[in-house]
């Protein structure tokens, strides 16, 4: 899939305010990268996959209305025809995403623990088009940032050489934005080498034929009920979406079951229990990754202090790789359970004081010595 459809991307495409550029790499030493694959793409595979197995039926327009899920018991309404229909099953799997009505059965559960927080910010869609050759408007590898502090906008480059763009700001800024003249005022100020890449008539059409959507993290335990029910991916664990980890988690929550099953051999009681014990953990520690993220990629990469940072993580990285992965790196790269990569970091920040603190008594000591 990644090699058919996936655009590889190999740092985030920085525009200051004056349109100019430059580049910030993922990965300088090892040059690994991330893919952009389009949704309905993924959708659609996903599809196709599951017709291989003559075991799953697919049902479409069935919403799930209520559950008993201690007797496995589920009752959907028909969304074309109004009808309802009702279901028993042994094992119920709820992924049903963000506002998940598995979820929300389960909250009746008794030490069921739930936590959800809107941040401030909504995202609005608009979108770059492929040039009059059918060509990418930007350099197409890399994920384009334009931060500005309080919101930015990023864009992703699609299959058709156009560029999906998100701006994520806050809902009282998007709010004062309510006419065009504001709304091109406010891009020329902010954004204005965006501007003649989306097309001023297009930009105004887009951003007022939808509102912003709200952007929500979910955090719960646990995850089952006996060996009847389970919440995987957003359903369990919804994360605002700024280190593109949202998906990957679920399809994580999938290969961590598959070695259950193989470990309790089909012991639904066991691989459950496990699973919830095991996992919340780690999907703590990627909600809190992404909400740091935001504040990242919208202001911090601005500053002087995050690329030094980055330089010396990089160098050290280059220098010692088996014991100095920078916090991205062991995010994205590798299959380093979320919590450990955040004990990584706290690490290497401790060392870095150290060394810091060490050099600081060193010069100092050595000055005094002069004197
Ligand atoms: C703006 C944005 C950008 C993102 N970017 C990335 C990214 O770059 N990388 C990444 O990894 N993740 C990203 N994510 C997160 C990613 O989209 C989600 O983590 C992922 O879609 C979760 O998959 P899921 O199957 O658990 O839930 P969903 O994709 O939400 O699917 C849930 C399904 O359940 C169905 N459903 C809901 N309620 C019911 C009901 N009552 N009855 C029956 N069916 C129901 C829905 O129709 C839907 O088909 C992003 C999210 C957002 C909002």
């Amino acid at each position: 899939m990644i090699n058919n459809h996936g655009i590889p991307m190999t740092g985030r495409r920085i525009h200051r305010l004056d349109g100019s550029t430059y580049v910030i790499p993922y990965d300088a030493r090892t040059k690994q990268c991330i893919f952009s694959v389009g949704r309905n793409y993924l959708n659609s595979l996903l599809l196709q996959e599951s017709e291989k197995y003559e075991n799953v039926e697919r049902f479409f327009n069935h919403k799930l209305i209520e559950a008993n899920l201690k007797k496995g018991k589920l009752k959907f309404l028909k969304t074309d025809t109004g009808e309802t229909v009702e279901v028993s099953t042994d094992l119920v799997i709820g992924a049903d995403g963000a506002f998940s009505g598995v979820r929300k059965a389960m909250m009746k559960q008794p030490l069921f623990d739930y936590s959800q927080k809107y941040i401030e910010h909504g995202y609005l869609e608009l979108c770059i088009p492929a040039d009059e050759n059918g060509e990418f408007q930007m350099p197409a590898n890399f994920l384009h940032i334009w931060p500005r502090g309080e919101f930015m906008m990023i864009a992703l480059p699609n299959q058709d050489c156009s560029w999906t763009v998100t701006l994520f700001m806050p809902f009282t800024n998007f709010k004062k934005l309510d006419t065009k003249e504001m709304l091109i005022e406010f891009f020329e100020k902010y954004f204005p080498d965006s501007i003649p890449l989306i097309g001023k008539q297009k930009l105004i059409e887009d951003f007022f034929a939808t509102s912003p959507s709200a952007l929500v993290a979910v955090k719960c335990r646990p995850y089952h009920v006996d060996d009847k029910a389970l919440l995987i991916g957003d359903a369990a664990h919804a994360v605002v979406p700024f280190y593109g980890q949202g998906m990957n988690a679920g399809f994580e929550d999938c290969s961590i079951l598959d070695q259950l099953f193989q470990k309790h051999h089909d012991n639904l009681a066991d691989i459950l229990e496990e699973f919830s014990r095991t996992r919340w953990e780690n999907t703590f520690a990627i909600s809190d990754l992404a909400m740091y993220n935001y504040v990242e990629m919208r202001d911090l990469v601005n500053r002087p202090s995050y690329r030094i940072r980055k330089a010396m993580d990089d160098f050290i990285f280059w220098l010692l790789p088996d014991i100095w992965v920078p916090l991205y790196n062991s995010v994205t790269f590798m299959y380093i359970p979320y919590s450990q990569c955040i004990k990584n970091r706290q690490w290497q920040n401790r060392m870095l004081l150290y060394t810091v603190v060490a050099v600081g008594f060193l010069v100092f000591g050595s000055l005094l010595a002069v004197r």
